[in-house]
């Protein structure tokens, strides 16, 4: 018996030392969790840009080494399923009501990341969610250029992990545009990444975006979120620069102590 014993534990151990090998040498430990919220029923250009996301983010988990679960349900913006993720990715829609509203703040408020995208950050004086506001840094839609265009962006901030890989400057694919009064750069605790460069006015064609200041990826500093406002349409990931940002973005929000 104690002969067999021992045969066993020497077994036990070499299956735990090849199991140990194998996660060190193929890392199949993923480094982070992220959920990816989405819907399937809204503006049919909103879909189109979420189901391209969703092909993005699974390339980039395959190469990065983190988990990335697609989600439509948005009852998953509750406490114990929000536990098992460091970010949390809003594509095309936000949340439906009062429970997944509360869900989501109090994960922001412990160190959750958000990540979101174009209409998700959607917000008019229907919305009632003052908490989101401040969340996003006072941000409320004010406009949009239409049809969708593409349009020279400029980099705020070239040493951010978020941008290092970026050109100070880049033409970004086809997107609706948005205008957010107040502008979020008067808020102080938010850093702009991204602006919408002056030279593109007057831009769109039925609506059309004249003027101002526009801030289109920034950062609430108070919490691990970035907001991006591309997200509109199936040009979105055709560019191989932009893509750096939407890469690098998330891998800065979920490795950020
Ligand atoms: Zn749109």
């Amino acid at each position: 018996m104690m002969h067999r014993a021992r045969e066993f534990l020497t077994s036990i151990g070499a299956c735990a030392l090849f199991a140990l090998a194998n996660a060190t040498s193929y890392g199949q430990q993923p480094s982070f969790h992220v959920l990816a919220l989405y819907s399937t029923h809204v503006e049919p250009d909103h879909v189109a840009f979420a189901q391209q996301a969703l092909q993005f983010y699974a390339a980039a988990a395959a190469k990065d080494d983190f988990d990335f679960q697609p989600s439509t349900n948005w009852d998953d913006l509750n406490d114990a399923t929000l536990n098992k993720y460091q970010v949390v990715l809003w594509l095309n829609d936000f949340p439906h009501n009062e429970a997944q509203r509360t869900a989501f703040q109090k994960y922001v408020e412990h160190g959750g990341a958000w990540l979101g995208f174009h209409v998700s950050a959607y917000n008019d004086e229907d919305t009632h969610w003052p908490w989101f506001v401040n969340f996003l840094g006072g941000a409320v839609f004010n406009g949009n250029n239409w049809p969708p265009l593409p349009a020279k962006v400029t980099i705020d901030d070239t040493a951010s992990p978020v941008t290092k890989r970026l050109p100070s400057t880049y033409i970004a694919p086809a997107n609706e545009w948005y205008i957010w009064r107040p502008d979020p750069r008067a808020n102080k605790d938010v850093k702009v990444l991204l602006t919408l460069d002056p030279a593109n006015y007057p831009l769109g064609l039925k609506d059309i975006i004249r003027g101002g200041d526009l801030p289109i990826v920034w950062t609430n500093t108070k919490y691990k979120m970035i907001y991006m406002n591309m997200g509109h349409g199936d040009k979105i990931f055709t560019s191989p620069t932009q893509n750096l940002l939407f890469e690098d973005s998330l891998l800065w929000l979920a490795k950020r102590p």
